[in-house]
């Protein structure tokens, strides 16, 4: 296996963990793209809290398990990270958790808006969609995810169950999984003063012209 690959991964799961985007029981799962091979490093543990170099696995973007020992709880779950390789050769690293406050709205089947600039940062200026329901992996799962991916939005929210991020990097990932986190939190928190407003549309394009316009002219220095 790809050790470098592999330090990705690891650190990856370590920086969503330091992040607290995830559940208390840390359950999640994180895959990075072996370039120029079909196939991924992947996560065996089931939570990605301590996750070390011991607990990842090399399988091939059909699935079948090429190094390492996969327990069945993370095997279920392979599909999900496969198919969006298949499906986008740009992804480079997925990236899934139960983060509380976005699993909040899956669990109510109701999509995040644009309701903080990070989102307008990070390709989710038209919110993240909400898949439907299907049980962990499967075909119709699988089917779900497929029907919700928008071109160029980096999440979705699984219905009933938690939060996918796919990005180029692993740390992309782990950016926009806290994101989406953040602007739920924010949402929910919201609620008790009349609820979140999204960013008026033309002003999305605006906040994301900003931050570019800022990172081209590079570091200040007095
Ligand atoms: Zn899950």
């Amino acid at each position: 296996m790809d050790q470098a690959l592999v330090g990705q991964l690891v650190d990856a799961a370590r920086a969503v963990v330091a992040g607290r985007a995830i559940s208390a029981n840390g359950h999640g799962n994180v895959s990075v793209r072996v370039p120029g091979e079909d196939a991924m490093v992947y996560s065996a543990a089931s939570s990605l809290s301590g996750l070390g170099p011991e607990g990842v696995v090399l399988v091939d973007l059909d699935g079948g398990l090429l190094e390492g020992s996969l327990p069945p709880i993370q095997a279920a779950v392979v599909a999900m990270h496969t198919f969006l390789y298949r499906h986008d050769p740009g992804i480079g690293a997925v990236l899934h958790t139960h983060a509380p406050a976005a699993t909040a709205f899956a669990v109510a089947r109701r999509p995040i808006d644009c309701w903080i600039e990070a989102m307008a940062m990070f390709g989710l200026a038209d919110g993240v969609p909400v898949a439907g329901y299907g049980p962990r992996g499967s075909d119709e799962a699988v089917a779900n995810i497929r029907d919700a991916l928008r071109p160029g939005v980096p999440a979705v929210l699984l219905a009933n169950h938690g939060v996918l991020s796919f990005h180029r990097t692993a740390e992309l990932a782990v950016l926009v999984n806290g994101v989406v986190e953040e602007a739920a939190q924010a949402a929910l928190a919201s609620q008790a003063i009349g609820g979140p407003v999204a960013i008026e549309p033309e002003l999305r394009a605006a906040a994301l012209q900003r931050v570019m316009a800022f990172a081209a002219a590079g570091t200040k220095t007095a």
